[in-house]
């Protein structure tokens, strides 16, 4: 397992619900919160790791030792108020950091790795972050939410990224849209259906 950075096509996958939390999918996300501390977030989504299943983990702390650790299952945000402009950052975009706009607070229903129900009112960062990482199962990155002329000063790096990529995929060093779709579906059908 490892994070995809931008524009790798699952980033802008619609993500599938996830019916089944079985030994396989407790590993899965036990990797992720392995990944996200390695480098240094606070947040992250299975798309993000190349998977289409609608879940993502959080620890607003960004430390394993500190803070709390959150599994999301299948979130719904809801009563959105208020609005804040902060700066995001994104593991699948290192180092390129933009404004985005936000609800200032949210409410959110979920299930966490023990399948239990989730419900919370959540302010300000821990707001932020479930709504950055809930765009990620809608296949949506922060930049797509950011104004047209704070885009405008990232775009020359976040078209390095646009190259690199696509030097690799001349290169065959990474599979085609095709050949990742297909894994895509072979993993809902171990989780979504
Ligand atoms: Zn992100």
């Amino acid at each position: 397992m490892e994070i995809i950075t931008h524009p790798h096509p699952t980033l802008k996958y619609k993500s599938k619900p996830v019916i089944r939390i079985n030994a396989e999918l407790k590993a899965i996300v036990s990797e992720m919160f392995e990944l996200m501390y390695e480098a240094k977030g606070v947040g992250l989504a299975a798309n993000q790791v190349n998977l289409p299943l609608r879940l993502f983990v959080a620890n607003p702390a960004g430390d394993r030792e500190e803070g709390e650790e959150f599994v999301f299952i299948n979130p719904v945000i809801s009563k959105g108020t208020g609005n804040e402009v902060a700066d995001e950052g994104c593991l699948s975009l290192p180092g390129v950091y933009g404004p985005v706009n936000r609800s200032k607070s949210i409410h959110v229903e979920a299930f966490g790795i023990d399948g239990k129900a989730i419900s919370l009112d959540l302010d300000d960062f821990m707001a932020r972050v479930v709504q950055h990482e809930t765009d990620h199962l809608d296949g949506v990155m922060f930049t797509e939410r950011m104004v047209e002329h704070s885009l405008q000063a990232i775009q020359p790096e976040i078209e390095d990224f646009e190259i690199e990529y696509q030097s690799k995929l001349a290169d065959g060093l990474i599979p085609d849209e095709t050949s990742v779709h297909a894994q895509l579906a072979e993993w809902e059908a171990k989780f979504c259906q």
